[in-house]
């Protein structure tokens, strides 16, 4: 592609982007393409031969955008909704450009330091105070494995030489998260080597916050059968219904005895930047990790996952490598980003981070989440309003967990009737919903995120919920 053919053919590219953000209402949001339809529809073979620009951008609109769910629609509200706005957008365009690669300081001196000064605003938004230092990673997946694998250096003695396995001076390990928690934590404790039997999954109250005496009990017994506590992971808005663990008093246990506390707080964290909010974070500064996703609450593109850590030497003292080949004369006057995790080759993330901050600034951000909160607070009073419903808990951030519950139904009709409303709604494409279960029950779980998700859309899904109902209701009468 020569350069006025890139011209050209990228002013087309902007222009089609513009109209996707601007007429969301184009598409249904969930794809209704069946399983396999994508792939038939392509060839098995790269071309031998090239292929017009023109041409690949036709088969990207005729195969490709139907098979796209719309994440970036107002109307997604499933999952944790989330935001791939205009700057963040124009920051991958260059990053593609520009193709930093910043394993070294020298490999890209721009998106090191830039990652250092963005993850520090970030920081400073979220309240976490200095002695955390950050790094960026692509996934809070990827987060926690690294906090956990920290957490491992920290008690194990040479375990980044010698292993866990055939080692007779090693007890079996434990790793505490509540019954609530996201099943990273289980892939991580996996993929470390510690075995999923190593977590521990501690008991919630009533409104899905970690027990905090449990854990204490828990770290007890284990500690009385030989097994040694390594770490806890409190979350700060849980996946089913974004509840809150109580850091500060797990902060204390993990405190007394010497556990490595992270906090994943991957998508709660994000509401730490309003006043009204800064108290989910009480006691993280306690912490020795957290994670939070700017690309999931904070309206950056995916993947973007800020990692911060008290004791980054320890995530260094179990990752750092330098070959050779990639000894420098600055090692030691500078962080080389690749010394603080697995990946040695990393994007510049940093880049999206910065323009979407500078963009909006962070008085605008406080007012969309805030908007978020209240849109979730009305969506949470019509529930408690109509008598068909039932809500399932309590609503700390922007996320409704709810059913349906007509009356006269038995507990299996009332789950299928949920699970055949949930279908019916999203087939409309004009919304996308997703489940979760609370307690057992099967709930219908409204997640507002989208920049662009306003009052006209949570109200359509609400009432479009309520016509869907009254259908099946009618149907099955
Ligand atoms: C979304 C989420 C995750 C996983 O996020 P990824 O960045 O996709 O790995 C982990 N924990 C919690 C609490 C989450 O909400």
């Amino acid at each position: 592609m020569d350069p006025s053919a890139f011209r050209r053919h990228g002013h087309e590219l902007v222009d089609w982007i513009a109209e996707y953000l601007e007429h969301p209402e184009r598409y249904p949001v969930l794809s209704r393409v069946r399983p396999g339809e994508i792939a038939a529809a392509l060839p098995s073979e790269a071309p031998e031969a090239p292929e017009a620009f023109g041409a690949i951008m036709a088969d990207f609109e005729r195969v490709l955008v139907p098979g796209l769910t719309h994440w970036n629609h107002p109307s997604f509200l499933a999952y944790f909704a989330i935001t791939g706005s205009a700057p963040g957008i124009l920051a991958d365009l260059l990053s593609a450009a520009l193709n930093q690669q910043a394993m070294l300081w020298r490999t890209s001196p721009a998106a090191t330091e830039l990652e250092l000064v963005t993850l520090g605003w970030l920081r400073k938004l979220i309240g976490l105070p200095d002695a955390f230092e950050g790094v960026i990673y692509d996934t809070a997946s990827i987060a926690t494995m690294h906090a956990l694998t920290a957490a491992r250096e920290a008690a194990v003695a040479d375990v980044r030489t010698r292993g866990l396995a055939a080692r007779a001076d090693v007890p079996a390990l434990r790793v505490y998260c509540s019954e609530e928690a996201h099943s990273s934590v289980d892939k991580a404790v996996i993929a470390i080597g510690l075995g999923h039997d190593s977590l521990r999954r501690i008991a919630v109250d009533d409104s899905f916050r970690m027990r905090a005496d449990h854990l204490q009990n828990a770290i007890e017994e284990d500690r009385r059968a030989g097994r040694l506590p390594v770490a806890v992971v409190a979350t700060v808005g849980t996946t089913s219904t974004t509840s809150v663990d109580p850091v500060a008093a797990i902060a204390d246990i993990c405190g007394r005895e010497c556990v490595w506390l992270h906090v994943d707080a991957a998508y709660g964290g994000a509401a730490a930047i309003l006043p009204s909010h800064a108290h989910v974070l009480a006691g993280a500064d306690r912490a020795d990790s957290l994670v939070v996703n700017p690309h999931k609450w904070l309206f950056v593109p995916f993947d973007l996952s800020a990692f911060y850590c008290r004791r980054m030497d320890v995530v260094r003292s179990a990752f750092a490598l330098t070959p050779e080949y990639l000894r420098t004369d600055e090692t030691g006057a500078v962080h080389n980003l690749m010394d603080t995790g697995v990946q040695l080759g990393r994007r510049f993330r940093a880049l999206k981070l910065w323009m979407v901050l500078r963009s909006f600034g962070a008085h605008a951000i406080r007012e969309h989440l805030a908007r978020h909160i209240e849109l979730a607070r009305e969506l949470a009073a019509w529930v408690d309003a109509d008598p068909d419903f039932e809500r399932l808990a309590p609503v700390p951030f922007s996320v409704v967990c709810f059913r349906w519950a007509p009356r006269g139904l038995g507990d299996e009709e009332t789950e299928r009737a949920n699970e055949r409303l949930l279908h019916a709604v999203n087939d409309t494409g004009e919304v996308f919903l997703s489940h979760t279960r609370v307690r057992g029950r099967f709930a219908l779980r409204i997640a507002i995120g989208h920049l662009n998700t306003r009052d006209e859309h949570v109200r359509g899904a609400w009432n479009l919920l309520r016509a869907c109902a009254a259908r099946l209701a009618n149907a099955s009468a």
